[in-house]
């Protein structure tokens, strides 16, 4: 078995100023763990270009090798859960962040934090959602579960060019949902209508500035990866017991709201925080995502690129300029 392979290696400098360089790092070096494994596909999150960029709220410790997304092949496993030659997907819990993540050729990690690659999707697959499709998966799964059916109406997605939000607009259209996207991206309109969007609107469709408590409906629940003022208007514009599932903050970590929505409208306001998710629900979520919810032109929503590749498209994505889901193909 080779015991070298490529990483992406994040250092800090004296000031503190994050240093990105390929390395080629030995097995025997990985953290200790039960079940090695072959990196295939990883794919880029906005959190890994915060990890990469040395953000000490994603990754204490460095250097480092982010990706919070990986999906490979068994290598070597002490837990009996897991063979050799086993297709397996690691996201969530600490890949990527304290532990060396998918961003190098191979990971170790604990046998519970690994899901089985669910028959109907393939590895690339897999990476093509990743954490952004478990993640908009989850909220789907999470509003469904308290009452959230198409009948009662559309759902809104914001951010909606985006990793969550892509994967949030095609995964809600298959589940028969009737889609609001909104986005700031005029580029990204015809992706979003072969991905199933019904309607598509600029940020400001969701970004209310009249100072009301409550406004008339628009939608019938969402998934926001935006936060501030935009998750106050996805509230104030719900219908009666419709559900909102709030997932990012690209726009603002605060929100300046009332209880009304919820006191006069029953509206839900649903957290998701896939990294934690119990493994129960992330295998259902999974399986959805290989079957109802299965996403038929996922190769379209791809931008592949190779490791050396990756620095121009983590700079992109710190400045919102990335549409859809960037993977990573280790050679
Ligand atoms: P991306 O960068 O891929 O997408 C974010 C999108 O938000 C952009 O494409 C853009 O879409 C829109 N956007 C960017 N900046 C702003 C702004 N200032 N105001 C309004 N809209 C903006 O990120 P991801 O999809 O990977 O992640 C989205 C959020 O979800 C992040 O905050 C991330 O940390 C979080 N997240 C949370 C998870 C959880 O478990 N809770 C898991 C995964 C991600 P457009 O131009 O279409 O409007």
């Amino acid at each position: 078995m080779t015991t070298t392979f490529k990483a992406l290696r994040v250092s800090l400098d004296e000031q503190g100023k994050a240093q990105r360089e390929i390395i080629a790092r030995n097995i025997q070096d990985l953290p200790e763990g039960e079940v090695l494994v072959q990196v295939n596909y990883s794919a880029l999150n906005y959190k890994d270009a915060l990890s990469a960029s040395g953000n000490k709220g994603v990754t204490r410790n460095y250097p480092h090798t982010p990706g919070i997304d990986a999906a490979g092949v068994v290598v070597e496993s002490t837990n009996p859960q897991w063979k050799e030659g086993d297709k397996v997907i690691v996201t969530s819990y600490d890949l990527g962040m304290n532990t060396d993540g998918g961003f190098g050729g191979y990971i170790r990690v604990p046998g519970d934090w690994i899901v089985a690659l669910p028959e109907g999707l393939s590895l690339r697959e897999s990476m093509i959602l990743g954490t952004g499709g478990f993640t908009a998966a989850l909220g789907l799964w999470k509003m469904e579960r308290i009452g959230q059916r198409p009948e009662m109406g559309p759902l809104v997605v914001t951010g909606a060019s985006g990793g969550v939000g892509t994967m949030a607009v095609g995964i809600m259209a298959k589940a028969g949902y009737s889609v609001i996207a909104v986005t700031g991206t005029d580029a990204a309109h015809s992706m979003l209508q072969q991905l199933g969007a019904s309607q598509i609107e600029s940020r400001t469709f969701a970004d209310d500035d009249s100072g009301k408590p409550l406004l008339r409906p628009k939608w019938a629940g969402g998934i926001d990866t935006v936060g501030g003022n935009t998750l106050a208007t996805l509230l104030k514009a719900c219908s009666r017991e419709g559900s909102i599932a709030s997932c990012g903050l690209v726009g603002s970590p605060k929100w300046d709201a009332t209880v009304f929505p919820f006191i006069l409208n029953g509206v839900n306001l649903l957290g998701i925080d896939s990294a934690t998710i119990g493994m129960e629900v992330r295998q259902q979520v999974w399986e959805k995502l290989a079957t109802d919810w299965r996403i038929e032109n996922l190769e379209s929503l791809a931008t592949e690129c190779s490791l050396e590749e990756l620095e121009g498209y983590i700079q992109s994505i710190l400045k919102g300029e990335t549409q859809g889901r960037v993977l990573l193909r280790h050679a």
